[in-house]
């Protein structure tokens, strides 16, 4: 498949029709196109039409096989096959536009501009292909370009080819509009002008037989019959079938028998005063198909009437007219065609113009809805800005995905250093190190608190108490999941808050509570002993009554006196006082000084402490083991009924660098709710233990401390009315 240009009339002479001195050159020079476009059958009509646009001045393309001419497209016929099929022309061929056969023209065949115009007329064609003896492609003969040659021609070869001039001056005046309503008046004006006629008029054969005058050019004093319905009578469907064949008639006197016109005709005609006459059909085929016949398309008639005298028509007269009323075939054509695109450029405007209605009512939905938008989030912004917290979202690959004012200003960082980064490379490495065991566990799915120290704008520290609550996407949508039909985690919210100010409270009444348990030890432990040495009798002997009192006193005293350590031990390990003095140690040793050093208050209670160790050795401070034990042990011994066991056992814990030390008892149980507000200052499960049990609740809290400061973890599972076990781990080693 190809399409190309071809050779130069040099390559017609070389084919041997037509010598260069043989005088036909003058003929054909300036009307043969010796390289007209053409393409294979199989060309796309992209290609096609790409083609053209590269050569607007090509009206038409020739489909060629092997050097012959095997169909014709003009631009009509493109245009014509892009308006029938919108989408699909582009994959269409040249095959789907063009016409075939074609009427070709052998080179030497014809040797005058009026014969080939002749031919134009006669096959109603608007090029014409010139080939050689074999039928090979020499050339294309544009009908316009060989009316403007026969226009110069005659201008210059005054007076000769007068005929074929006038044909072209009228043909490029009629062709001068695309106005069929235009054409048609040019034609019959130019008709009445060139042959002095008294009226010449176009009938268009309506499809009901009858039929109107629709153009026409008369002279006074004839009437005018524009307009006027012609019956059936006047023109039957006999005489149209004769005019679709081709038919042509030159009537030189109505009145002449021997024009064989019907009575009733002469008396239709005779109120026109009309003598003379001549008739042309006009055929218009659809298509200017040369397959099918072109006469049975009869569309009207080209008349000419001679008022009042009889006249002669000449042979140039009658082969003008039919010449003309090719020209109007053609013209019938194009206009169809244009009515047509302008048909389907209406359409598709106001397509466009729906379109375009219902784009601008969407752009003005989005609008709203953007709007909308703006405002909720002006909104949101306005509160989360107002708001005095760090609220941040973070999203599932750790990076910032919102934040707030505060944000920006607690970090001291503008939004571009936050939004979208991660949280290592805003917070920083170090700080990122020590929260990142909490937003492992937020990309989890599980809330988590904590508290810490963030630096305000790089400088201040200052105390926050930090919650992620994790964003789960909870499938119930299509698609909306991974397929586990697990939720997936898409992030957390981070709402930081700054508790300094708390914290400074919180400072200043352990502080005081210091002092105050401070000062208050020396005088309590003088107290102590004075009710001690009174109570042994060495003072003197008091009555019965004051014996009791002096019990009751020394109980008190005894509780203020744990209380105030208590206190103290507390306040000296928060306040990092104390340090762990951690080394390898076995646990069995450990666990056995625990139990002796309880082993009378259990004897009081009348309770057994039974222990289970295995050799195991941990890395810890052996006396803060050891008060944790015993404290563990106490509370055990407090809350057991008499006759109970008590176990301490101690084994490797579960991840083998820790080993689990345990104190299980079969006392009264811990509620469940209050399972992790043990550990906490002075939080009791029922506040008159102290009272009756002697408790402080501080004991579970210095144990959680130091257990704190060994690394490990300390808890308890109890279940009411079964007993309660008191868990800790502490490290194998020092790492
Ligand atoms: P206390 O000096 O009051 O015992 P702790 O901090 O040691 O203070 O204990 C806090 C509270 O926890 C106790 O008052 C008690 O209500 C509860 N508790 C602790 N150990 C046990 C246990 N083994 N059985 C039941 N309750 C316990």
């Amino acid at each position: 498949m190809s399409t190309q240009r071809r050779d130069s009339k040099q390559g017609n002479c070389e084919q041997g029709n037509c010598e260069p001195s043989c005088g036909h050159e003058s003929l054909w020079d300036g009307i043969v196109d010796s390289q007209p476009l053409t393409a294979s059958r199989q060309t796309r009509l992209a290609k096609v039409m790409a083609r053209m646009a590269e050569h607007p001045a090509a009206s038409c393309i020739l489909a060629v096989h092997g050097r012959k001419v095997v169909g014709i497209a003009t631009r009509q016929d493109l245009m014509a096959v892009m308006v029938r099929s919108p989408d699909k022309w582009p994959q269409m061929t040249l095959a789907d536009a063009m016409t075939s056969p074609v009427i070709t023209l052998a080179k030497p065949a014809i040797t005058a501009l009026a014969l080939l115009l002749k031919q134009f007329a006669h096959h109603h064609i608007s090029h014409l292909p010139v080939v050689d003896t074999q039928d090979r492609l020499l050339g294309l003969i544009d009908q316009t370009r060989l009316l403007q040659a026969t226009q110069m021609s005659s201008r210059q070869e005054n007076p000769p080819l007068q005929r074929a001039q006038l044909f072209s001056e009228i043909t490029l005046k009629i062709r001068q509009s695309l106005q069929l309503k235009d054409i048609l008046q040019t034609t019959v004006n130019e008709i009445q002008r060139l042959l002095a006629a008294d009226r010449v008029l176009i009938y268009q054969v309506l499809p009901d037989g009858t039929g109107q005058t629709i153009s026409e050019a008369v002279v006074p004093p004839y009437p005018s019959i524009i307009g006027m319905p012609f019956p059936e009578e006047v023109f039957p469907e006999e005489y149209q079938g004769l005019y679709a064949q081709g038919r042509v008639r030159a009537i030189a006197d109505v009145h002449d028998p021997a024009s064989g016109i019907s009575a009733c005709l002469i008396e239709f005609i005779e109120q026109w005063d009309i003598r003379a006459k001549m008739i042309v059909p006009i055929v218009h085929p659809l298509k200017p198909s040369l397959g099918s016949d072109p006469g049975k398309h009869l569309w009207g008639l080209l008349i000419v009437h001679q008022c009042r005298s009889p006249r002669q028509w000449s042979d140039f007269e009658l082969d003008l007219m039919q010449q003309l009323a090719g020209q109007i075939s053609l013209a019938l054509s194009q206009g169809q065609l244009l009515e047509y695109l302008e048909d389907r450029v209406k359409l598709r405007t106001s397509e466009l113009t729906q379109a375009n209605l219902a784009l601008k009512q969407e752009i003005r939905e989005r609008q709203q809805v953007e709007l909308a938008l703006r405002q909720s989030e002006a909104q949101l912004r306005l509160i989360t800005n107002n708001l005095p917290v760090l609220i941040a979202y973070v999203d599932c690959a750790g990076r910032y995905r919102f934040n707030n004012e505060v944000y920006q200003h607690w970090l001291g960082k503008p939004p571009a250093q936050i939004n979208g980064k991660s949280i290592k490379s805003v917070m920083g490495k170090a700080y990122y190190e020590k929260i990142r065991p909490y937003v492992e566990t937020a990309l989890a799915g599980e809330q988590v608190t904590y508290e810490s120290e963030l630096a305000f704008k790089g400088e201040q520290v200052r105390s926050v108490s930090v919650t992620y609550i994790p964003h789960l996407n909870i499938p119930h949508l299509k698609g909306d999941d991974d397929g586990t039909g697990l939720p997936l985690i898409k992030g957390f919210f981070a709402l930081t808050t700054d508790i300094s100010d708390r914290k400074a409270i919180e400072r200043m009444k352990d502080e005081f509570i210091a002092v105050v348990s401070h000062e208050l030890r020396t005088p309590l432990t003088s107290i102590h002993t004075s009710l001690k040495l009174m109570a042994t009798g060495r003072l003197g002997q008091l009555s019965e009554d004051g014996q009791q009192m002096l019990e009751v006193a020394d109980e008190n005293t005894d509780r203020l006196v744990r209380l105030v350590n208590n206190v103290l031990d507390l306040q000296r390990i928060e306040s990092g006082e104390v340090t762990i003095d951690a080394h390898e140690c076995d646990v069995g040793s450990l666990i056995a000084e625990a139990a002796e050093a309880m082993q009378s208050t259990a004897q009081q209670h009348d309770i057994e402490i039974q222990t289970q160790s295995v050799s195991l050795v941990i890395w810890a401070d052996p006396d803060y083991i050891v008060q944790t034990l015993t404290n563990l042990l106490g509370n055990a011994i407090k809350f057991s009924s008499p006759g109970s066991t008590i176990h301490l056992s101690v084994r490797p814990h579960i991840d083998l660098a820790m080993a689990l030390f345990s104190v299980q008892d079969y006392g009264q149980g811990i509620p469940t709710n209050k399972l992790n507000s043990i550990f906490e200052r002075f939080q009791q499960v029922d506040s008159s233990d102290s009272r009756k049990k002697g408790g402080t609740g501080l004991g579970l809290t210095i144990c959680h401390k130091i257990v704190e400061q060994h690394s490990g973890k300390i808890w308890a599972e109890s279940q009411l009315g079964v007993g309660s076990c008191f868990y800790f781990t502490i490290p194998l080693s020092p790492n």
